[in-house]
């Protein structure tokens, strides 16, 4: 409220309420009812594996159709949720629809598809994580294995034995645990041995350099650094930002095991998987 207050200034000059400040604000009053409205919705991206070109699975990206100001990406709303708390039932929102969603791929005779889901920092900090995911999976009728959570190296940093423990549990259990946005946090490697995860997903400015050739030397330097790490440690790789099939080729001779990106698919309604693992299949 007091945003929509233009502030005195002093004399006849008034200061102007910040429209982006306010834009906010909005969002976020609207957020708790767009959830309950079912404004909400998921795209899909596949995952590629590099090694023979088939659809492994696909990640879950949550967007908002948003009745005044049309279809909204995450980045212009999780942090909102994030700090509001809605966050917690909109991630579990997210997770049992993937779950469904990954169920009925199955059913649909798709194969092992896997689903990836995205986990925010206040839902790896709620108590109820490790019962809620077991609960989503059970009611889908879901493998551990068929879901990876995605979690960024950033909501990690610093995180001790005991709140490492939900993950290490659900890890336990047959859960996947990747690494999202990799390289862009912490920059000390040795953290990596101690945390429950079974992949590193490379951040997309490491791969940026090799959608042209030559590629950036540089960047090539980084990612056979890094694939060489990650296998040493057990872990898969998987790169994201695939833009073109020189990227893609150039990724595959260095090792890195996973795909996702627009030379592939851009995110799209689940439909979509269908007619790329049909491609896949024939071809
Ligand atoms: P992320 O998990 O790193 O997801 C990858 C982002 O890169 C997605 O953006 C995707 O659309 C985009 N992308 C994929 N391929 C390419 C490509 O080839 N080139 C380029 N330039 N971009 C590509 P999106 O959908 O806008 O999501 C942004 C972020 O929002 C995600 O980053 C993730 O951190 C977060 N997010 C999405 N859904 C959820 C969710 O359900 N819960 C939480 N907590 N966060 C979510
Ligand atoms: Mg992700
Ligand atoms: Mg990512
Ligand atoms: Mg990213």
């Amino acid at each position: 409220i007091t945003m929509y207050r233009a502030k005195a200034a002093g004399g006849n000059r008034y200061e102007l309420a910040d429209a982006r400040a306010i834009a906010r604000h909005n969002l976020t009053n609207c957020l708790p009812t767009a959830l309950e409205n079912g404004e909400f919705f998921i795209e899909y991206q596949p995952l590629v594996r590099l090694a023979d070109g088939t659809v492994r699975g696909a990640e879950a990206l949550v967007r908002w159709l948003h009745p005044v100001h049309g279809v909204l990406g995450p980045d212009q709303f999780i942090p909102l949720a994030e700090n509001t708390g809605l966050i917690v039932p909109l991630g579990r929102w997210v997770l049992e629809e993937a779950a469904r969603q990954a169920r009925a791929w199955r059913s649909d005779g798709e194969g092992p598809m896997r689903v990836n889901v995205n986990l925010s920092p206040s839902q790896l900090r709620c108590p109820t994580l490790v019962a809620d995911t077991v609960a989503v999976l059970r009611n889908a009728g879901l493998d551990a294995s068929a879901l990876c959570l995605e979690v960024t190296e950033n909501a990690l940093i610093g995180a001790d034995e005991k709140e490492l423990r939900p993950l290490r549990e659900l890890a336990d259990l047959g859960v996947d645990i990747a690494l999202d946005d990799f390289g862009t946090g912490y920059s000390n490697l040795s953290y990596l041995r101690r945390l429950p995860v079974s992949t590193l997903k490379l951040d997309r400015c490491f791969t940026r350099g090799m959608q042209q050739a030559p590629a950036d030397p540089v960047d090539v330097k980084i990612v056979e650094g890094i694939v060489s790490l990650a296998h040493t440690l057990d872990l898969s790789v998987t790169v994201e930002g695939v833009e073109t099939g020189n990227q893609a080729e150039h990724l595959r001779l260095l090792g890195c095991d996973t795909a996702q990106g627009w030379y592939y698919a851009r995110p799209g309604p689940p439909e979509r998987l269908h007619t790329l693992s049909l491609a896949d299949a024939a071809s």
